[in-house]
């Protein structure tokens, strides 16, 4: 059985259609390929101010299952933070979305069970995972596979839980690694599962530190990386800054941003 698992997360199927990105806020994103589209930490409206949050209008979107957001298979939460999630708003979205499942950290599910208003109609949908630092768990969804390892919270913090996900979707392999504290070798186990990453979302500095670029080109080695959870203040003096970076790096900053990934182009 194991052998079984191990066999299918690594037969690699070449993808044969677009992975398109679109950017919400913060690290909130939505990764749809034409077949299936998950949901990473877009769920949200009352962050630190120093962060953005997703317009009310988005969210009515989202909430409402309007195009892009339609028939989202699964929802990925990394932490419990009002930058990343909000019960209240995760909690009306999978009541408006009975086939969406949520895959989150053990304290965001408790979270939802003690306080969101419509737990039992989607708490069958919910699968909380429970994890040690440097443990990691695979779950089948019904577009692929997702790997969830656990880290320490940046600030080397134990609370909130982090999860950071690889996904596989039509071929595809996207990691996001919400707010790992930062290290190469929390990121080793990513690599283990023997999959090229095409797509990695990381923190915004990455490429201009020491240990971010370490971990991006020694470690991850994406096809392409996603920067993110960049601070209001410093969206417009960075510019100059991010047009220093080869066009392997795309800076998400702009809500509606979509960045587009085709079959070929990166591998
Ligand atoms: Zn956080």
């Amino acid at each position: 059985m194991l052998l079984l698992v191990a066999l299918t997360l690594t037969s690699v199927a070449q993808p044969d259609r677009a992975l398109t990105l679109t950017y919400i806020a913060n690290e909130g994103v939505l990764v749809a390929t034409g077949s299936h589209r998950i949901l990473i930490d877009a769920l949200f409206d009352a962050p630190n101010p120093e962060y953005p949050a997703p317009a009310p209008d988005v969210l009515q979107r989202l909430v409402g299952g309007e195009a892009p957001f339609h028939d989202v298979e699964l929802l990925l939460v990394t932490h419990n933070h009002p930058d990343h999630f909000r019960v209240s708003v995760v909690d009306r979205f999978l009541f408006g979305h009975p086939r969406t499942v949520l895959i989150a950290p053990v304290d965001v599910v408790q979270a939802l069970r003690d306080s969101a208003e419509h737990w039992t109609a989607y708490q069958s949908r919910v699968r909380p995972l429970d994890l040690c630092v440097g443990e990691r768990a695979t779950q089948r969804y019904s577009g692929g596979w997702v790997t969830a390892f656990r880290t320490l919270h940046s600030g080397a913090r134990e609370s909130p839980v982090n999860l950071m996900y690889l996904v596989e979707m039509d071929g595809w392999i996207v990691f996001h690694e919400g707010d790992a504290d930062s290290g190469p070798e929390i990121f080793r186990g990513v690599v283990e599962i023997g999959r090229a990453i095409d797509l990695a979302l990381v923190h915004y500095w990455y490429p201009f530190n020491p240990i971010g670029r370490r971990i991006l080109d020694e470690v991850l080695k994406p096809r392409h990386v996603a920067l993110m959870h960049l601070p209001v203040s410093q969206s417009l003096i960075s510019a100059e800054m991010f047009a220093s970076l080869d066009d392997r790096f795309t800076l998400l900053a702009r809500p509606g941003q979509e960045l587009e990934l085709r079959p070929g182009q990166v591998r």
